[in-house]
């Protein structure tokens, strides 16, 4: 990454304001219910530990559009954090106010001070600059580490980065590296697997990919987008009509290219998206009227499992079917499965990619996984992420005089 790192300037002592993605789900009781993203910002939180930091965390935790919302507070991360690092983690009510800023200014060396959800305060989504300012007044140095929020220009995003030296941290850095691997020097053959439920969220990482990608592999519920636009009939499955002039562009592309564009065979379809529906396996050349196709079929799997199989490595985002549903979960299983059966470089993206894999308790065994779904794809697409480029560049550009 050509962007400074959290190790590239001297935090020795400092007070560094670290902006991590703590938007973990809650259950009913208020309690954590999967704690990935809070463990992923350990490695920044204790390398500045280990440099004597006053170390103050924040994030945002839902959508709670600009006011206090009980349940979104970030009272039950704090507790999560402290029990992972086996430390007091002190949590402030507010955002920013004098109480918090005094808060903030008595933290001791190796202490820890969390803030309130920052989505409480109206001046995070539009990047308020009064607020930019009035939280980097807390800190000596601002550190990026929220990959899952990079995409959006948001105060403790941008903002703050006008008004310290700001940096990545080491999530952050990974995340980047790992993904701007895949389009910079991917081992060949390199294999992308995308699903999902729509075209016009991927349209831009398929461009993108099929620079770069000797087979793209297909499912969920975008394909059969691309199969009406070959002119086949989808009977009643979903469909993004308004795509199918880009769906046409991405297969004469992948032509263009000679990358292999890989639609499913066959498909398992019901008559209705219920756990209940009879359903059955059928071609994609016979998909009746009043029939969806939910999941990819037995002949389309053992496919796309052969062509996996050869992949030196692979990048996988979007479900191959409704795997939430029993009767669905077939092809998302089983592709899941040759993804980490593989010996190459494994990469995930996605949140319900990501979902699907903790369901099958396949999620340890893939190298990478990132954690920010759409951050990932915006990467993917080749985009610069607003959260990155507010950073210090690593070579100072030097203009001729
Ligand atoms: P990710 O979060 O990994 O990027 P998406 O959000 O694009 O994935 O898509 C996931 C959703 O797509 C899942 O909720 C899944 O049920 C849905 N889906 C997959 N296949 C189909 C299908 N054939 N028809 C309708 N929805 C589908
Ligand atoms: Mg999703």
């Amino acid at each position: 990454m050509d962007k400074k790192t959290v190790k590239d300037i001297d935090v020795s002592g400092k007070r560094v304001l670290v902006r991590v993605d703590f938007n973990v789900p809650l259950n009913e009781n208020g309690e954590v219910v999967d704690g990935t993203r809070i463990e992923a910002a350990l490695p920044t939180i204790n390398y500045l530990l280990s440099k004597n930091c006053k170390v103050i965390l924040m994030s945002h935790l839902g959508r709670p559009d600009g006011k206090v919302e009980e349940k979104l507070r970030l009272t039950p991360v704090a507790e999560f954090l402290s029990e992972l690092l086996e430390r007091p983690v002190k949590k402030a009510d507010k955002t920013v106010t004098d109480e918090v800023k005094t808060a903030a200014s008595n933290l001791k060396e190796g202490e820890i001070l969390l803030l309130e959800n920052l989505r409480f305060n109206p001046g995070e989504k539009k990047n308020d600059p009064e607020f930019a300012k009035n939280l980097a007044s807390l800190a000596d140095i601002y550190v990026n580490d929220a990959f899952g929020a990079a995409h959006r220009t948001h105060a403790s995003t941008v903002g703050v980065a006008n008004y310290l030296p700001a940096v990545a941290g080491l999530l952050l850095e990974k995340e980047i590296d790992n993904l701007n691997g895949l389009l910079e020097n991917p081992k060949k053959p390199f294999i992308a697997v995308l699903g999902g439920n729509k075209v016009s969220d991927k349209v831009k990482v398929i461009d993108r990919l099929l620079d770069v990608v000797d087979g793209l592999l297909t499912g969920g519920g975008m394909c059969f987008t691309f199969l009406k636009a070959k002119g086949l009939n989808i009977g009643n499955s979903i469909c993004q009509n308004e795509e199918l002039e880009h769906a046409e562009e991405m297969l004469k592309k992948a032509e263009k290219n000679k990358v292999g564009f890989y639609l499913p065979k066959d498909v398992v379809v019901a008559n209705e998206l219920s756990e209940s529906a009879n359903h059955k396996v059928v071609s994609v050349e016979n998909i009746p009227s009043d029939q969806k196709g939910l999941d990819i079929g037995p002949e389309t799997i053992s496919e796309y499992k052969k062509i996996l199989a050869t992949a030196s490595t692979i990048f996988w985002n979007g479900p191959m079917g409704v795997f939430e549903m029993k009767p669905f979960e077939n092809g998302t299983r089983e592709v899941a499965q040759a993804i980490v059966d593989s010996k190459g470089t494994t990469i995930v993206g996605g949140g319900d990619s990501d979902a699907a894999l903790k369901k099958f308790g396949l999620e340890k065994t893939i190298s990478f996984i990132s954690t920010g779904g759409g951050a990932s794809l915006k990467v993917l697409e080749g985009a610069v992420l607003p959260g990155i480029e507010a950073l210090m560049d690593k070579k100072k550009i030097r203009c001729k005089t």
